[in-house]
């Protein structure tokens, strides 16, 4: 069995036999692309070299990239504590080439590495491709011998890559592990996919086209963009279904099973999970230089961790409980990302401080939203005035009421929500607005609201709506 540690190890070292440049993973805050609020996959540090603006003096890349998953394009937190695949932070192994290697090398690299150096059965193997791409399913025929009832064919954009509107765009393919039929779901097109028994763990990018406003050419010079989840290859090596069942994880929980002195069992088990997936985004975020706070990325590190809080509170701590954990996070990455051992202190203190402020209201918000829901049950709504009061009053975040009544089948009347936020800040306008300064409010409203819908452009919604 091999852990998290040697996995990634193997995978850089492979590519690099191969010829590719081993490269640092990006920050979490991306440098210079105000467009994405986390880095969210292995490409984006290389954005400007796929698009030809940029130029480095190699031209095969290999990365263990540092993502977060927690708002924009890709938002996984529900999905957090419900599946056995996704976590808020992950890390994504990758290779690319800008303008080198295409397809076949592309596909035989990939294959070799899971069936030669990793040592996957072929035959619990099943690939996609993009339906128009015969290029592709040949090649898996070719290369990886499989046959055609393995290569699954989709016609949606799940299987067409863009980068925007224009830009580099392509067909890609994606790897699955079949973990079995104890497990519920189907091969992917099927109306099961969404289960948790056929894994997606690599998604290979074809980028061969450059789509103008007019038209969609041919790149002269295509590239690869690939990503494979870490800790989905490794439940796969360790011979587990769930990702948080791996060395890393095991350890993570075990911490927090010590430190609250409860079994990662029955109901407890996803709390357990949310806690150690949360305490890993949570930290690798602040280590990256993002504090919480009422807006922007801040404010999604303080939706994160107040989830993972109430959490905590619900395995019956009573005292801060996640800051205990760092620790254990440090032992299992710290060697691989030193940025982590630099600001273990930072990470501390701040998770420590928001726990001690939160815990004062944390308490009182469940006491008020029990009674409010007295008597719900499934297909129950909470009405949009209790969700505005305990996101107002006791700094529930919305995402938190609705995570904290799912498991009851009660929703939240996000409409109602947003009609109380609406009428909060037109009331904190018309008060503003008896100070007799009625020139410099204008202006100070008219520049609020407008570095709010910068700071927020290409951004969840959710999260916009979050910012008074
Ligand atoms: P899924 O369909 O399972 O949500 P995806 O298609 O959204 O995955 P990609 O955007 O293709 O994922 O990302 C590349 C790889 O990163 C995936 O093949 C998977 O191994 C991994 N991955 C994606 N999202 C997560 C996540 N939230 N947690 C852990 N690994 C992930
Ligand atoms: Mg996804
Ligand atoms: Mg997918
Ligand atoms: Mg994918």
């Amino acid at each position: 069995m091999s852990g998290v540690n040697e996995i990634r190890s193997a995978f850089l070292d492979y590519f690099a036999k191969n010829g590719h440049q081993v490269v640092e993973s990006g920050p979490l805050v991306p440098r210079n692309d105000p467009t994405l609020m986390f880095t969210n996959a292995g490409m984006n540090q290389f954005k400007n070299v796929f698009t030809g603006l940029e130029k480095r003096d190699y031209q095969r890349a290999a990365t263990a990239q540092k993502v977060v998953r927690a708002g924009g394009k890709h938002n996984d937190l529900d999905n957090v504590g419900y599946t056995a695949r996704h976590h808020t932070f992950f890390e994504m192994l990758g290779n690319f080439s800008f303008g080198d290697y295409f397809k076949d090398r592309a596909i035989e690299l990939a294959w070799n590495l899971i069936t030669k150096e990793y040592g996957l059965p072929k035959d619990k193997l099943l690939v996609t491709v993009y339906s128009e791409d015969e290029d592709a399913a040949g090649l898996w025929r070719k290369i990886a011998g499989l046959s055609d009832d393995k290569i699954i064919r989709i016609p949606t954009s799940d299987n067409f890559w863009t980068m925007g509107d224009t830009g580099p765009c392509g067909p890609c393919s994606e790897i699955f592990f079949d973990h079995g039929d104890k497990i519920w779901g189907g091969p992917p097109g099927s109306a099961e996919e969404d289960g948790d028994r056929f894994i997606e763990i690599w998604n290979l990018v074809f980028m061969q086209y450059e789509q103008t406003p007019e038209a969609r050419l041919d790149l002269p010079r295509p590239s690869i963009d690939t990503g494979m989840g870490l800790e989905r290859v490794a439940a796969v090596l360790q011979g587990v279904h769930d990702n948080y069942d791996i060395d890393l994880f095991k350890a993570l929980i075990a911490a927090s099973e010590n430190a609250t002195g409860v079994k990662a069992e029955g109901a407890a088990q996803a709390s357990h999970r949310v806690i150690a997936d949360h305490l890993r985004s949570t930290s690798f975020l602040i280590a990256d230089g993002v504090l919480p706070s009422n807006e922007g990325r801040g404010y999604v590190l303080r939706r994160i961790m107040r989830r993972g809080m109430r959490h905590a509170h619900l395995l019956g701590a009573r005292d801060p409980l996640m800051f205990k954990l760092v620790p254990a996070l440090l032992r299992e990455m710290g060697q691989a990302y030193p940025e982590l051992l630099r600001a273990e202190a930072l990470i501390t203190e701040t998770l420590k401080l928001e726990e001690t402020r939160f815990r004062k209201t944390l308490e009182r918000g469940l006491g008020l939203l029990d009674t409010a829901t007295e008597g719900l049950g499934e297909g129950g709504e909470l009405d949009g005035e209790t969700a505005f009061k305990l996101y107002d009053t006791y700094g529930f975040p919305l995402d938190l009421t609705q995570d904290a009544l799912r498991a009851r089948g009660v929703s939240v009347d996000t409409a109602g929500f947003d009609a109380a936020m609406q009428r909060q800040k037109a009331e904190a306008r018309a008060a503003w607005s008896g100070s007799g300064e009625a020139a410099t409010e204008t202006v100070w409203f008219a520049l609020k609201e407008r570095l709010g819908a910068t700071e927020f452009l290409g951004y969840d919604t959710e999260v916009a709506e979050g910012v008074i």
